[in-house]
């Protein structure tokens, strides 16, 4: 039997590795718990749907917060029986209330229509963690909006309710080449070099340290997942980079790193809104950031820069600007599940 790409997705899911990394992801998890346990007007007597539940957690913390019914779905035929299971062991101890309250069914969402009935648009709180790298690596948002256009009631709430992508340059300590630069004394540079090139073709999911930034951060994209339409996840932003610069006034840009936010905002957590970031600026999630190459590092500067003077810009021949043009398409891609993405970066001379 050949295997789709929905097989190789679902049977990812079915290690257990995998949700034992997401479920020990404080920044995660913390958030989609103070959003469902801190806002009881929005989850006491709710019915509520998990998309793709995985474990259970997020249905477990619905139906601790008071829903009066919570419909997890999941499609991965292992993980639907440890939910069911898990479900059923919280009977006899403190979490007694998720028993009754909670309905695991093993189906994609998009076929949930041939296992349960629901009533159309009858669902007051609809929550998912859809994200991937890159925020839309691996595109499951589709099944959430599909879910959301069918079952969800005028006003619903979506949780969360907005995605923020975010852009920044990165500097030479974020890039292979100081590691391959020095190896117990011995000069690899050309390995460091070569990956630099690689990199430039395949993004990298790695930390980057706000110490690694070389321009301050810009927005890149804005979902408003309440509203967006599922075609909105293609998309082209232009947006600028200004230096930011504390030590020294020039530097290379060997790239841009791409993170995201998602809001809990007071639209539907009225009691206590959350914020799940994946930033350099904050404590490191599991999705770390994702690291888009320059074929070419671009020298910036900033404005005390004389004009002219690229000293400060070892091993760089070109003068520095003092903003980075860019152009970030993202794609869902022909193979279903991937992303393209496509970048263009210029520089912008002061006046
Ligand atoms: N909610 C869990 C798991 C999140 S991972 C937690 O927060 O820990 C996403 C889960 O969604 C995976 O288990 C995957 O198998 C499931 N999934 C992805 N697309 C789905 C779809 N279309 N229908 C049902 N489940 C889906």
């Amino acid at each position: 039997k050949i295997k789709t790409v929905n097989d190789n997705y679902f049977g990812s899911y079915s290690s257990f590795g995998i949700h034992r990394e997401m479920i020990s992801d404080k920044v995660r998890t913390d958030s989609y718990r103070q959003a469902l346990m801190k806002n009881p007007s929005l989850l006491t007597g709710a019915v509520v749907m998990d998309v793709g539940c995985g474990t259970g957690i997020l249905s477990l913390f619905a139906a601790q917060a008071g829903a009066t019914r919570v419909i997890a779905v999941e499609a991965s035929e292992k993980m639907a029986a440890v939910a069911t299971q898990v479900t059923t062991d919280q009977s006899d101890g403190n979490n007694s209330k998720s028993t009754g309250v909670m309905e695991v069914v093993k189906s994609m969402v998009e076929e949930l229509d041939k296992s349960i009935k629901i009533e159309p648009h009858s669902l007051d709180v609809l929550v998912s963690e859809w994200m991937g790298y890159c925020l839309l690596y691996e595109s499951m948002l589709g099944s959430v909006l599909f879910a959301r256009d069918k079952w969800l009631k005028p006003g619903g709430a979506i949780l969360p309710d907005t995605a923020i992508m975010y852009a920044a340059g990165f500097g030479r300590s974020c890039t292979s080449l100081p590691f391959w630069e020095d190896v117990y004394g011995f000069n690899m540079s050309c390995v460091g070099n070569e990956l630099v090139q690689d990199a430039a073709r395949i993004p990298i999911v790695d930390v980057v340290q706000d110490s690694d930034l070389v321009t301050h951060a810009s927005v890149l994209q804005k979902f408003d997942l309440a509203t967006m339409s599922p075609d909105d996840v293609d998309f082209t932003a232009t947006i600028e980079l200004e230096p930011n610069l504390t030590e020294s006034k020039a530097a290379l840009c060997y790239g841009i790193v791409v993170w995201f936010d998602t809001g809990f905002t007071s639209r539907f957590c009225k009691e206590m809104p959350a914020l799940l970031s994946t930033s350099p600026y904050t404590p490191k999630t599991h999705w770390c950031q994702t690291l888009l190459t320059l074929r070419d590092p671009i020298a910036i500067a900033s404005m005390g820069q004389q004009p002219g003077d690229n000293s400060a810009v070892v091993g760089s021949e070109k003068c520095p600007v003092t903003r980075l043009s860019l152009r970030i398409s993202i794609a869902r891609g022909v193979e279903h599940r991937s992303i393209d993405i496509s970048m263009e970066a210029s520089g912008v001379d002061a006046g």
